[in-house]
């Protein structure tokens, strides 16, 4: 705390996450002092925010929008700047908490940099802890600092676990949705068009982590994510899916019980309680109305409609830069998903193949847990998933 007011960072501020952490800031702003708000390609946006918050250093990722950035914060004292030294600079400036929201693998650099910093990190992604979990909670540990989880199944279980023995926890059950084709015929989802996969039943959400939602890679993600923040047996961790998306996840204890957490399908929530953690403070997020609700269903997931369970199981098994080389390999099958190169079911397909060729270089796969270490494995993991596409699969 830095007297009255915290110090805060957003990195992905103009994300789907990003509004929502500011959105909750917003309706208390004396409470914080913002240090760096950071965006990518919407400019008028990131421009927009740091004024609003009046921010001490705005960030775009991309270094060909940084005149356009100066421009927009003309007159306002607030810093402009660009690319991935800038993005680093900011993250070593020191806050109280952060929040990491930038998509993909690209979050985790300046995540390390806010904990070496002592900052807390409250951590929407989820790809940190599947690249570099162990390089993560050790960078914590080591500058006595705090990761806090934000994604909404994660933060459930971290809500059930207070006061508890992580020793009594028998299984940890994260839903899920089951996305925009949780009700597809199977036959029908190689022919799944973009649009159709960007289209979330329950969540408002980015586009990618939508589309990772309808072929489940984000449950994939997930579950790396359990087994690196908890530190739990990857056996103990199950998948349920459950269409109403109000029970976020259920922790069950060795007396049989199971403590699930319940709440409307809105990040503020999650958001909030990393925000004011260890405190529970009110929420401007809908309240449920459980007899008008009714019913809350659960099923087991399929493996073959949704192979990524498999392959995060299999991934966990194999431990090392195995969870590095998964997602960057899954961000390219996606880009190409995007791109319209591959179709919808070519995404796991593609991965795998990716898996299978680099689980044979034990070098690269049991490499110590160091940054460079982590980027060397991301890197072939994109470069191969890309040779497999640009072969036709
Ligand atoms: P989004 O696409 O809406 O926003 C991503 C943000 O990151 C934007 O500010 C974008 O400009 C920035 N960004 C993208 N690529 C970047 C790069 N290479 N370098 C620097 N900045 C970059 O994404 P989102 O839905 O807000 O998700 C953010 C993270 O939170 C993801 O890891 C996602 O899995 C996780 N998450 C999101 C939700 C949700 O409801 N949206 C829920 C749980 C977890
Ligand atoms: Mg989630």
């Amino acid at each position: 705390m830095s007297g009255d007011t915290r110090k805060i960072s957003i990195f992905g501020a103009t994300g789907s996450i990003g509004e929502s952490t500011l959105d909750l800031i917003g309706r208390d702003p004396q409470a914080y002092e913002v240090v760096a708000l950071t965006g990518g390609h919407n400019i008028a946006r990131l421009a927009e925010q740091a004024r609003q918050f009046n921010a001490q250093v705005a960030v775009t990722a991309h270094e060909s929008r940084l005149d356009e950035l100066r421009d927009a914060l003309a007159g306002t004292g607030i810093e402009a700047a660009a690319g991935q030294g800038a993005l680093d600079e900011a993250a070593c400036r020191p806050v109280d908490w952060a929040m990491s929201a930038i998509v993909g693998a690209a979050g985790l650099e300046p995540g390390l940099r806010v904990l070496e910093h002592h900052g807390t990190l409250a951590l929407a992604n989820k790809e940190s802890l599947v690249c570099a979990g162990p390089l993560l909670m050790a960078t914590a540990q080591a500058h006595h600092a705090r990761v806090l989880p934000v994604d909404s199944e994660h933060s459930a279980v971290f809500q059930g676990l207070v006061g508890e023995d992580i020793d009594a926890v028998e299984r940890i059950i994260i839903t899920a949705s089951g996305g925009a084709f949780r009700d597809w015929p199977l036959d029908q989802l190689a022919d799944a068009t973009l649009d159709q996969a960007s289209s979330h039943p329950n969540w408002d959400m980015g586009q990618r982590i939508t589309i990772d939602s309808a072929s489940m890679f984000n449950k994939a993600l997930e579950l790396i994510e359990t087994k690196e923040y908890f530190g739990v047996d990857p056996a103990k961790i199950e998948v349920l899916v459950h269409p109403q998306s109000l029970v976020h996840a259920i922790v069950g204890f060795n007396d049989g019980g199971m403590m699930a957490h319940v709440g409307p399908p809105d990040m503020r929530h999650a958001i909030g309680y990393a925000l004011h953690w260890p405190e529970r403070r009110a929420l401007p997020v809908e309240r449920l109305d459980l007899a008008a609700i009714g019913q809350l269903e659960f099923r087991a997931p399929s493996d073959i409609r949704y192979p990524a369970l498999r392959l995060a199981r299999e991934v966990m098994a194999a431990g090392g830069m195995s969870g590095a080389i998964f997602n960057a390999a899954k961000e390219i099958a996606l880009d190409g998903f995007i791109a319209g190169t591959i179709g919808f079911m070519d995404m796991g397909a593609v991965v795998e193949e990716a898996l299978d060729r680099l689980s044979a270089d034990t070098g690269l796969v049991h490499a110590a847990f160091t940054l460079d270490n982590v980027r060397a494995a991301d890197q072939m993991g994109r470069v191969t998933a890309q040779e497999i596409i640009d072969a036709g699969l």
